[in-house]
């Protein structure tokens, strides 16, 4: 068993990310400038957008944090986001979900402009993603494609199954696999709650990606020798003996499975990073597209 480690795939990659915007600032040309947009106190959100903006200082990238009470209504939001929208000197930006109750993320999601959006959430981003036009791919679905590439897993004419169809990660991830490219031209099976028999599905994968927040989901049992797995998954239990307090797990049982699998993400360490290095590629993306 191979780890695909997120962690040092995504510090080379920041380093190749730093060179690139050392030469921007060496030509005297704007340097690339993300704002995350974080609404209320959500513990996870923070430790994300905290990351995220840590990722782009130490690549040398302009970041700007924006706390917004959970107060905010829907209208105070809707209006930041037109003035990010508007402001020039901003390349990309990201509203941190969830948002609380009585803000209607989909509409938030729309409003951000398509140049913009960084996220890749936006649905002419998603819309384009499905023709293979050039856009923002949702950062999760491209770091995961970005983990494969690096470790140069064989993707063509390979049996993926993805568990999980959320808008975010298993619905695009499904489409990217499906695509006529490497990463991709695999046969992909996208699984969901209403599965029947999912674990005889899962069997046969040769690529098998999860993304459904339940912590150790898949068992050994689930899979065949062979497999590669991604773990998307995250899910935070409190534990006292962590300094933070709590301890994270994937949706893949790590034990279980780990003498099966041929490459196995981990968790914490695997897509996680790769998420973020890819928010930072977007956002190098929406500045040389301006
Ligand atoms: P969602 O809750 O939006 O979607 C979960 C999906 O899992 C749904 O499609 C649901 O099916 C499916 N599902 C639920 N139960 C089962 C089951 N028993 N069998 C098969 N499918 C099932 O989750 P997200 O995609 O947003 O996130 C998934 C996980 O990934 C979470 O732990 C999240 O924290 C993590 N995550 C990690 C990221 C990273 O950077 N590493 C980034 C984004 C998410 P149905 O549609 O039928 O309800």
């Amino acid at each position: 068993m191979q780890i695909l480690d997120g962690k040092e795939t995504s510090r080379l990659i920041k380093q190749e990310i730093t060179e690139e915007i050392a030469a921007l600032r060496e030509k005297g040309a704007k340097v690339p400038h993300l704002v995350a947009v974080l609404v209320g106190n959500n513990g996870a959100s923070i430790t994300y957008v905290d990351a995220k903006v840590a990722a782009c200082e130490k690549v040398g990238m302009k970041s700007t944090l924006v706390k917004l009470s959970d107060t905010i209504s829907e209208d105070e939001l809707l209006q930041k986001v037109k003035e990010l929208n508007e402001d020039d000197d901003v390349d990309g930006f990201i509203v941190q979900l969830p948002l609380p109750k009585h803000i209607n993320e989909k509409k938030v999601t729309e409003a951000i402009a398509p140049a913009k959006d960084v996220d890749g959430f936006h649905p002419w981003n998603i819309g384009k993603m499905m023709l293979n036009l050039p856009t923002f791919l949702p950062a999760t679905p491209y770091g995961i494609l970005q983990l494969i590439e690096r470790y140069n897993i064989e993707t063509t004419g390979k049996h993926c199954v993805v568990v999980g169809r959320s808008s975010i990660v298993g619905s695009p991830i499904a489409n990217l696999m499906s695509r006529n490219s490497y990463p991709g031209n695999s046969t992909v099976t996208l699984t969901h709650s209403r599965t029947v028999n999912l674990a005889e599905i899962t069997r046969t994968a040769d690529i098998l990606i999860v993304a459904l927040g339940k912590p150790e989901f898949i068992t050994g049992d689930m899979v065949k020798e062979g497999v590669v797995i991604v773990d998307v998954g995250i899910t935070r239990k409190p534990d006292k003996s962590k300094k933070s307090g709590y301890k994270l797990y994937g949706d893949v049982n790590f034990e279980q499975v780990k003498d099966k699998a041929a490459f196995i993400t981990p968790v914490p360490g695997g897509v996680g990073p790769m998420t973020i290095v890819s928010l930072l590629k977007n956002t190098i993306l929406a500045a040389k597209g301006k």
